[in-house]
């Protein structure tokens, strides 16, 4: 096997976000400043370009990550000890541990088989008299369906905050996520998300008093952020601290790369849907389950492309990885569920009963690199590997 290996994921890094770096080097702002401030303008812009928001309704607060984005957008919801939070098993631990910051519980449940997004029927049997938000996942870049858990949240009053990590861009019902009816919706740009910034998030909301707050705790209950201070008619040197706050803002020198990234977002999720499509191709007729697609018209932001080995394949899950890997493909599970890590497990005396349909995909996932440096050899050749490691 000559070919060299090929990584489940890798950012496309190109002259343009190296130069934007460059020039943020250059320029002497290199923490929270000018660059961040567009970029919150210009995400604010491109959500609206969707056509179902106005780019001035839609506040867009950066941060250095998107579980910081989570933690501040409970925090401003006023989320805290007492108060339980719903949301899916089947994530990352970031969705579920910024509840407990806040002292609040968590509360998991299971998902949709179909999509592996958070079942709304699960979820409306789990409100009890302490739930106070619900925290939906867009599982792979495929929203949630929030026609149902933003109905179900209105008629037991509780909030909405959207753990969009998966989701830029993503549609549901018409309109881009960022612009649909929940309190906030928070977008990750960790290295081997849609687009990156090394580390960063985007918290966005409609909510003014929301995004006040979580600009005000983004950077140590400060009533102003240092871009301000050193611009505005106030003295200079003056601050007032308001509450114990977080040191979660972004540097200029990522907003310089998601000032970049950003401008390629749509190619970016054209060339992750083509090889979705020759993927889902290749794949009929093999023992496999191929990704939900999103209903027509709907986009996909295809952050993760997750097959399901079938009951008649004649390979565990385990051992399906391993051959992809001495194939020198990269491969991945999304996720290990949260009622299977000791911390959630034990916190909760959680059994996987619970959560037949979550088990049940854990145990039948993995997922296949799908980003936009590979070349079609490289879909070639993932095709081919997980051809081969599918025969008996
Ligand atoms: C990546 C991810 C996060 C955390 O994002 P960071 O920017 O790394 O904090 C949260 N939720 C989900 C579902 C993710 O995939």
């Amino acid at each position: 096997m000559n070919a060299p290996f090929l990584p489940f994921a890798l950012p496309e890094i190109g002259d343009d976000e190296i130069a934007e770096v460059v020039d943020t080097l250059r320029s002497g702002w290199i923490t929270t400043g000018p660059k961040a401030k567009r970029f919150e303008a210009e995400f604010a812009a491109f959500l609206a370009a969707g056509g179902h928001a106005r780019a001035d309704a839609l506040h867009c607060v950066a941060v250095n990550s998107a579980t910081a984005g989570l933690h501040l957008a409970l925090e401003a919801l006023g989320i805290g000890p007492g108060d339980e939070v719903i949301t899916t098993t089947h994530t990352f631990t970031a969705t579920a541990e910024v509840v407990r910051y806040l002292g609040a519980d968590v509360r998991l449940v299971d998902i949709d088989p179909a999509t592996l997004n958070l079942d709304p029927q699960a979820v409306e049997a789990a409100i009890g008299p302490r739930t106070r938000a619900i925290v939906p996942v867009h599982y792979a870049g495929l929203a949630a369906d929030m026609a149902a858990i933003v109905a179900i949240a209105q008629r037991h009053a509780l909030k909405v905050v959207e753990d969009a990590a998966h989701a830029l861009p993503a549609s549901c019902g018409g309109a881009l996520v960022g612009t649909l009816a929940s309190d906030a919706a928070v977008f990750s740009f960790y290295a081997n998300k849609t687009i990156t910034t090394g580390e960063g998030g985007m918290l966005v909301t409609r909510d003014a008093a929301l995004a006040r707050r979580a600009r005000v705790m983004r950077l140590h209950g400060m009533n102003r952020d240092a871009f301000d201070r050193f611009t505005a008619k106030v003295p200079s040197w003056y601050y007032e601290i308001v509450a114990p706050g977080f040191k979660y803002n972004l540097t200029d020198i990522a907003a310089a790369l998601g000032l970049q990234q950003l401008k390629k977002a749509w190619r970016f999720q054209q060339q992750r849907q083509a090889i979705a499509e020759r993927y889902d191709e290749a794949f009929a007729g093999l023992p496999l389950l191929t990704p939900p697609r999103a209903p027509a018209g709907q986009t996909h932001a295809w952050h993760l492309y997750a097959i399901r080995l079938a009951d008649a394949a004649p390979v565990a899950r385990d051992a399906f990885i391993e051959r992809l890997f001495a194939a020198g493909i990269g491969a991945s599970v999304h996720y290990i569920p949260l009622h299977l890590q000791p911390y959630w497990r034990d916190r909760y005396r959680l059994e996987p009963a619970q959560f037949p349909h979550s088990q049940r995909a854990f145990e039948r996932t993995a997922s296949l690199p799908i980003y936009t440096r590979m070349a079609d050899a490289d879909v070639q050749r993932v095709i081919g590997a997980v051809r081969t490691a599918l025969l008996a």
